[in-house]
């Protein structure tokens, strides 16, 4: 199982994310979680993106990538499957992971889109940031982080339509209803990823895709 998740920041990406790694034994990659752990590591990667972050901006995109496929040649080796989470952000991003997955062999199954509204995200960031101590949950760098979310990532999940692999899910709920929702689709999904031996970079025939998440391709528009 292949999943690269698209959703605005607090719409549940870590968590859901987790829950689907660890649902089907799969490798969570979640770009924020490892630029973080290199500022806090202090490393010369850390020191470069850290002002990033804290303002609530991208990372230069090659940076990102270098990191992902080295993430998804690991994950190749432990078998085949990820979960991406916070990654891609843009269409240049899209478009080099992409090449890098077909290179790969490990193109993904499905886009996930947790869609979300600004408000509610708003009020979750608020709420952890009393938690976490996040650098970047404050009022004025959510802001900017939703901001750029619309701007320059929520196009992207055109493109995934388009390839007919995008997936939306209503994540305004509480947690375990909308993994439930997810952890069940994917799950109906699995026959459909059945890849020939030898031929596991295909990507799958996924027309089924719409009617196992109940057709929730219409819904795949972000909220405001
Ligand atoms: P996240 O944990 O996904 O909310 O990401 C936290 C921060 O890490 C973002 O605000 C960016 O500064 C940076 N970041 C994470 N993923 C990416 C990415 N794919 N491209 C550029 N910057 C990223």
């Amino acid at each position: 199982m292949r999943v690269l998740m698209v959703a605005p920041p607090g719409a549940g990406k870590g968590t859901q994310g987790a829950l689907i790694a660890a649902h089907f034994g799969i490798p969570h990659i979640a770009t924020g979680e490892l630029l973080r752990d290199h500022v806090a590591r202090r490393t010369a990667l850390g020191l470069a993106v850290q002002e990033y972050l804290d303002r609530g901006e991208l990372v230069p995109d090659q940076v990102v990538l270098d990191m992902v496929r080295e993430a998804v040649v690991a994950a190749r080796a432990a078998g085949g499957g990820y979960v991406l989470d916070g990654v891609p952000r843009n269409m240049r991003q899209a478009r080099a992971l992409y090449l890098i997955a077909v290179e790969l062999g490990m193109t993904a199954d499905v886009a996930l889109h947790l869609d979300a509204g600004d408000a509610e995200v708003t009020r979750r960031l608020l709420a952890r940031a009393a938690l976490e101590h996040r650098s970047d949950d404050t009022a004025e760098v959510i802001a900017q982080r939703l901001a750029l979310y619309h701007e320059v990532t929520a196009p992207i999940l055109s493109w995934y339509r388009d390839r007919g692999i995008l997936v939306s899910v209503d994540a305004m709920r509480p947690v375990r209803q909308v993994s439930s929702e997810i952890l069940g689709a994917l799950t109906r999904l699995l026959p459909f990823l059945d890849r020939e031996p030898g031929r596991a970079g295909d990507p799958a025939e996924l027309t089924a895709l719409g009617e196992a998440f109940g057709a929730t391709d219409a819904a795949a528009g972000t909220r405001g």
